[in-house]
């Protein structure tokens, strides 16, 4: 058995019948500012994590797609929030990088300022599916995200990416230092292991994302 498939956390068990939730995603709008956020529409999920931890592969396999976050790649659009419609009106937010060092100060002040007021104020928004590299979770700077967010009392998803990386051990010890840690920040903060390459973990993101976009929204939307 090669490494990768005896390290496998857990196949993908969704039927080949039954529609993916991201499956024909398309990409909508982009906001550079909170002006130009597309007005509160259907109930969103916004997908955070540094620089490289492996958020747009994430969201292309996702998709089932292989440049859909390429999108947000392209010169100009890494800095901004990028919004891809679902088929069940759901959106899906992808939310900048952070931590990639050779941003300049005032831009990376820009978009905390952004980010902030998105994640703090969006009315639609369901949960924040934070993604990082299994191999270093909860770095600082995912920990300054989580605070910011605790606020808003909505539940965080980890995905802990690349975890075709990790030996089955590595990854059961990730997976639960990862939620050890994240359990500082309440009940409603969650993980499991993901890979984008052996897709293993898909059918679990899926599942907890359908449950939070079933959730009513609290207060009125607007
Ligand atoms: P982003 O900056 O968070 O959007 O990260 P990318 O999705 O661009 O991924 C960063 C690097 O990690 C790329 O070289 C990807 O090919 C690689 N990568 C992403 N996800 C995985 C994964 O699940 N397994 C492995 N082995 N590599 C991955």
């Amino acid at each position: 058995m090669s490494k990768i498939s005896a390290s496998l956390p857990s196949p993908e068990t969704r039927s080949p019948e039954e529609p993916s939730l991201f499956e024909g995603a398309t990409y909508l709008a982009s906001a550079h500012s909170l002006r130009d956020l597309p007005p509160p529409a259907g109930p969103e999920l916004a997908f955070a994590g540094r620089s490289n931890a492996g958020k747009s592969s994430a969201i292309n396999t996702l998709a089932r797609h292989k440049r859909l976050a390429f999108t947000s790649k392209l010169p100009g659009r890494t800095q901004l929030i990028n919004f891809f419609g679902l088929k069940s009106g759901a959106l899906l937010v992808d939310l900048p990088g952070y931590g990639y060092a050779k941003v300049p100060r005032n831009v990376r002040d820009h978009w905390g300022g952004v980010v902030s007021a998105y994640l703090g104020g969006r009315t639609t928004l369901r949960g924040l599916v934070l993604i990082m590299d299994a191999r270093h979770p909860l770095t600082e700077l995912d920990q300054q995200l989580l605070d910011w967010f605790a606020p808003r009392r909505l539940p965080v998803h980890a995905l802990l990416t690349k975890s075709d990386k990790l030996s089955r051990r590595e990854g059961v010890d990730a997976l639960a230092g990862a939620r050890a840690g994240l359990a500082k920040w309440g009940p409603d903060h969650s993980a499991q292991l993901f890979s984008s390459l052996t897709r293993a973990g898909v059918a679990e993101a899926e599942a907890t994302f359908r449950r939070w976009l079933q959730t009513p929204a609290e207060g009125p939307e607007g």
